[in-house]
């Protein structure tokens, strides 16, 4: 299979049963927003879940916030956002078509598309990614303020209230989530690049010092590298790409990236940033605020260092999808570990128009659902029930049968060998649990 094969396989499986749709499609689509379906939605809140709980539930040195989108716009004055969150671009002379200086890659592409003409570009202009919104009732009244466009911001201006209202001592760090808007030129490769999007952070404040802000930063690079290895991604595919720094971000004082290889090569999902003192400097100084730390036990007062892990859901779920997508004797299954799959369980009655089958199954359906995101379907064959199901990924189906009725017992299908279990219904909860755990019961 080509790798442009393989892409246009999994957008049309991700629209077909319901992981992802074109934002707004019945009016044509808005370029670079797309929209979470049922089972989108599902993989996309069992990533975040399991990111929170390896970072906020299971670490005593985090703590989670949830600011809001929409900032004084002062704070991304403060940020270098409206000034430096810009990407040189050039324009091709004949179709007047915007692409970024930075990827010559998409440069020497739009060249070929048009054929034997020589194409000239447009020296660099800047342009600002800062998505504007207006705000407020009256018209001409109505304040310009700016959708974030990373989430740190909101991290950043309340540094002081965390450690006013909270007991973290340095080292620590706080997490967030949540949505981040780019203006982005060119949107494309499905989710990867979108103009709306998701973004999981840490922000970790440590003591600024040169061997302390090393420490940290390797500390983090592999913490999260481990994170992705956990949800079973092919560590093959997975590789750390240190910026150049002349690439560094305003803010960075080292950078790597983790890159996941996918169908159009090895490209970004999460970053992991040293931003030094950069943010809570700025923000003291356009705040007018002191927002020092103050060692309890030295009475020493400092600005601490940041060293920030920042991944992406979207890509992150991108390159989960891309990892998982199996093609083996003629069955098409999503390979996901089992605590990220939209369903952990599915169960059929072996024939919907049996009465005595239907009630039975639809008792352990009710159970399980307690403990389990689970999936009910009568529909069709049981063969093309396995195949749906194993097209979103569900690793277990439960199918009630008449032997079930005599004794009992249920099957148990493996989404991965197509193999079956006959289980005790009594058995079946702590049969499911210890699978479904075992498989990754190490949430970095
Ligand atoms: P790129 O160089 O690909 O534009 P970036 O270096 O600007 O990305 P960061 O600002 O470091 O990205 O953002 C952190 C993470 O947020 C990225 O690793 C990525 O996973 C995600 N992200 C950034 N921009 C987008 C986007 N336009 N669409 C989807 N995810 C994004």
């Amino acid at each position: 299979m080509n790798d442009q094969n393989l892409m246009d396989k999994i957008v049309a499986l991700c629209k077909r049963r319901g992981f992802i749709y074109p934002g707004s499609e019945i009016y044509g689509g808005l370029a670079g927003t797309w929209d979470y379906g049922p089972v989108g939605a599902l993989l996309k809140k069992n990533l975040k879940d399991l990111w929170w709980k390896g970072l906020v539930q299971m670490r005593e040195d985090i703590v989670g916030v949830d600011a809001a989108i929409m900032m004084n716009p002062k704070a991304w004055e403060a940020s270098g956002h409206l000034e430096a969150f810009n990407d040189p671009l050039v324009e091709c002379k004949i179709c007047h078509q915007r692409f970024r200086e930075d990827k010559p890659e998409d440069i020497t592409e739009h060249e070929k598309s048009h054929g034997k003409g020589k194409v000239s570009w447009t020296e660099p202009k800047k342009f600002n990614l800062l998505v504007e919104a207006k705000l407020g009732v009256i018209e001409d009244d109505k304040q310009t303020i700016y959708l974030r466009g990373e989430i740190t911001n909101g991290v950043q201006v309340n540094f002081k209230n965390v450690l006013d209202s909270t007991r973290v001592r340095i080292p620590f760090g706080i997490a967030q989530m949540g949505k981040a808007f780019r203006n982005e030129i060119t949107p494309g490769n499905f989710t990867f690049r979108s103009r709306e999007f998701e973004q999981m952070e840490v922000q970790f404040y440590i003591k600024p010092d040169e061997s302390e802000g090393k420490k940290w930063f390797e500390y983090w690079k592999s913490n999260r590298m481990d994170f992705y290895l956990s949800l079973g991604i092919n560590k093959d595919k997975l590789r750390f790409k240190d910026h150049e720094p002349e690439k560094r971000a305003h803010y960075a004082k080292a950078a790597t990236d983790i890159e996941y290889e996918f169908p159009w090569g090895f490209d970004e999902v999460m970053g992991i940033h040293h931003r030094g003192d950069w943010d809570l400097k700025r923000h003291q100084e356009f705040s007018g605020q002191n927002l020092a730390y103050r060692d309890p036990e030295t009475g020493q007062e400092y600005l601490p260092w940041d060293i920030e892990t920042s991944a992406g859901v979207d890509r992150s779920i991108l390159a989960i999808l891309v990892d998982a997508y199996t093609e083996d004797s003629g069955r098409v299954f999503l390979k996901l570990d089992p605590r990220l799959a939209p369903y952990q369980v599915a169960v059929f009655p072996l024939l919907a128009n049996k009465p005595t089958l239907v009630e039975q199954a639809k008792k352990i359906y009710l159970d399980l659902m307690e403990f389990y995101q689970v999936s009910w379907d009568e529909r069709g064959n049981i063969g093309k029930r396995y195949a749906a199901q194993d097209e979103v990924g569900t690793p277990f189906c439960v199918t009630v049968d008449f032997q079930s009725l005599e004794d009992e017992t249920v099957t148990v299908r493996m989404r991965d060998n197509a193999n079956q279990d006959r289980i005790k219904v009594a058995e079946l909860s702590n049969y499911l649990s210890k699978l479904i755990n075992e498989t990754g019961s190490s949430t970095t």
